[in-house]
């Protein structure tokens, strides 16, 4: 079956792709049910495969990163796509036979002690599709397969057409590993993504930009196939008047300056006291400095992916500067770089002085540019943050604990990082998603186990005649009313 999907070449028309991916969908699904149930050594073998391509193909994927980035650290790519990939597959595979024990819950009385039972048991939905992008391409298609493969489905991959050696890779490297009615990656661009996202799976999962968030969800409505959105948004950064600015300047720049600032959950914009936005704005070039000198060569940054990103990057920094912002670069000697060097790299660019009419305020940004917003009361700061697009993490630094509680209480957000930034997608026990805008569902540990499973509901009846017990056996008449009479009541 694999080679179904190999035989459709690049020339195909997009029915040719939709015609293979449906045949390959049609085989995972008739798989699946004669495989049924799904077993735990099943399971274990699929996680045990996936985290082999993983450790034994480290240095390929790492390769193949850095080819589509231009330039991408390979210690970053092993700690941000690798390493925790690694870390989702084994806490998943720890942990999967107490996920998969069903749930017993308590009865309406007397059933339970009419010896009638009730419990929840999880199955696997089916197949999952699963899109992915580009920024941490092999993070962003394996660390979901924990959740997905523990719960015992099978997949169908379609991974981003920005990364291409990566994806090609991905693709060469399940083949190898997998049967293809096991799981199955379709490479391909927006065309093919679109064909996907339109199939009949019995799960889809889709990470990527809100825009593209909206179109898969109504492609996914005509099957009624349900969906997790793990999509993007700007994350706020509330500084408090009781931060230290020099610890929140280096934890904020060292999550937005990997991987170039190009993370869902990266820093987007700072909302810093009025008051400390010089001291602010200073504190931040010293850290940048320390990081990241001469960021345009410096060996741990990564390249914007590609020139029309780094276009679009440009553009904001254009507009922002033409209506006012004030503008310091960070990480740029302005020296020429050598032939060999990408040109797609960016320094950092702190804007002060901006506002809503700026496309800074309005866009997710997804690279290295850190607009900086003024307040005069941190009621300002939630209002702020209120008046726009529910964010998939939110960010408080400060000692007052009081406030901290005030802030967290009077907005949402898909997560809280407090004291620091990205950290709380680092723990597989702590689920990870969005909230509207940013996103819908969650995945990691169990929390990813549950959205890729389904809680089927099993009632054992009791030997009793309950339905005559309780006067629900027509014709209906006085002994039903006296038990309506004690149940309706306050
Ligand atoms: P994107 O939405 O452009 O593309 C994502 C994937 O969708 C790609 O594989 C692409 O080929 C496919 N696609 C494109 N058009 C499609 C369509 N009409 N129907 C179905 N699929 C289609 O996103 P991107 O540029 O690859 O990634 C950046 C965005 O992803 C940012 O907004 C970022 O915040 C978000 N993101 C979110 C998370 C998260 O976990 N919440 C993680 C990483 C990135």
């Amino acid at each position: 079956m694999a080679s179904r999907m190999q035989a459709i070449d690049a020339d195909q028309t997009i029915e040719a792709y939709r015609a293979a991916m449906n045949d390959v969908l049609a085989a995972q699904k008739k798989a699946f049910l004669d495989e049924a149930p799904v077993s735990v050594k099943s399971r274990i073998s699929r996680l045990d495969r996936t985290l082999a391509i993983l450790v034994d193909h480290q240095n390929e994927l790492c390769a193949a990163m850095a080819q589509d980035f231009d330039s991408r650290p390979v210690l970053m790519s092993k700690f941000t796509d690798i390493a925790s990939a690694v870390k989702a597959l084994k806490f998943a595979k720890k942990h999967l036979r107490y996920w998969m024990q069903p749930e017993k819950r308590g009865l309406e009385f007397p059933l339970g002690l009419l010896g009638a039972s009730g419990r929840i048991a999880y199955q696997p939905k089916g197949v999952v599709g699963v899109i992915s992008p580009w920024n941490f391409p092999v993070n962003l298609t394996f660390a979901p397969l924990a959740g997905i493969l523990a719960a015992g489905n099978r997949v169908m991959i379609k991974p981003s057409e920005l990364t291409p050696a990566t994806s090609a890779l991905m693709e060469q490297l399940f083949s190898e590993y997998f049967d293809g009615e096991e799981i199955s990656v379709i490479t391909g661009g927006a065309d093919v993504g679109q064909a996907f996202s339109s199939l009949a799976f019995d799960h889809l999962l889709f990470t990527g930009s809100t825009a593209v968030g909206r179109h898969v969800m109504r492609a996914a409505a005509d099957n009624l196939v349900p969906v997790t959105l793990e999509l993007g948004g700007k994350s706020p950064v509330i500084v408090s008047k009781s931060a230290d600015l020099d610890q929140m300047a280096e934890r904020v720049l060292t999550g937005k300056l990997m991987n170039a600032g190009q993370i869902c959950l990266a820093p987007d914009y700072l909302l810093v006291p009025q008051d400390r936005m010089a001291a602010c704005v200073e504190a931040l070039e010293k850290a940048a400095a320390r990081l990241y000198p001469h960021m345009d060569r410096h060996p741990d940054y990564t390249a914007i992916i590609n020139s029309r990103h780094h276009s679009r990057l440009q553009a904001h920094i254009k507009d922002a500067q033409e209506k006012g912002a004030r503008l310091s670069v960070c990480g740029s000697d302005g020296q020429q770089k050598p032939d060999d060097q990408p040109n797609t790299t960016m320094p950092l660019y702190i804007l002060s002085g901006v506002d809503d009419q700026m496309t800074v305020m309005r866009d997710e940004l997804f690279g290295p540019i850190l607009p900086l917003v003024g307040y005069q009361s941190i009621d300002e700061a939630i209002a702020y943050i209120n008046a726009h697009d529910r964010p998939l993490g939110l960010y408080y630094f400060g000692q007052n604990q009081a406030e901290e509680r005030h802030v967290i209480a009077r907005t949402t957000s898909g997560g809280v990082t407090v004291n620091d930034v990205l950290w709380h997608v680092a723990h597989e026990d702590l689920p990870f998603g969005g909230i509207g805008p940013s996103g819908m569902g969650s995945y990691h540990g169990v929390e990813g186990f549950k959205s890729f499973s389904h809680a089927r509901t099993i009632y054992r009846q009791t030997g009793f005649n309950i339905t005559k017990l309780i006067g629900a056996l027509p014709p209906y008449g006085q002994a039903l009313a006296k038990t309506l009479r004690f149940q309706i009541k306050k």
